[in-house]
């Protein structure tokens, strides 16, 4: 059963880097390369407004190695974790 496609992997602790948001979308990009010579990447966060802002001229501009869109769950109304076990600590 494919249940983990169905569950966020992005939890209130991901933060978007622009705004301080909650994060729906991950990103690593390659930054270049480092002392050693190899290629070195960074991660980046966005909430799903600066992912709509940004990622097309992120991937225009740089060599996405990975990239994690969770902004479905935002639009499916999916209760955020933390409110479900405050939830359940009232009953
Ligand atoms: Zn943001």
């Amino acid at each position: 059963m494919a249940a983990d496609m169905h569950k966020p992997t992005l939890n209130a602790l991901h933060r978007c880097d622009a705004c301080g948001s909650r994060a729906y979308v991950h990103v690593i990009i390659e930054t270049g390369l480092n002392e050693a010579g190899y290629p070195d990447s960074g991660e980046l966060f966005f909430c799903a407004h600066h992912s709509r802002e940004t990622m097309p001229i992120i991937k225009l501009r740089c060599n996405v190695l990975h990239l994690l869109d969770e902004t479905r769950f935002l639009q499916q109304h999916i209760q955020p974790p933390e409110a479900t076990e405050l939830t359940n600590l009232k009953k």
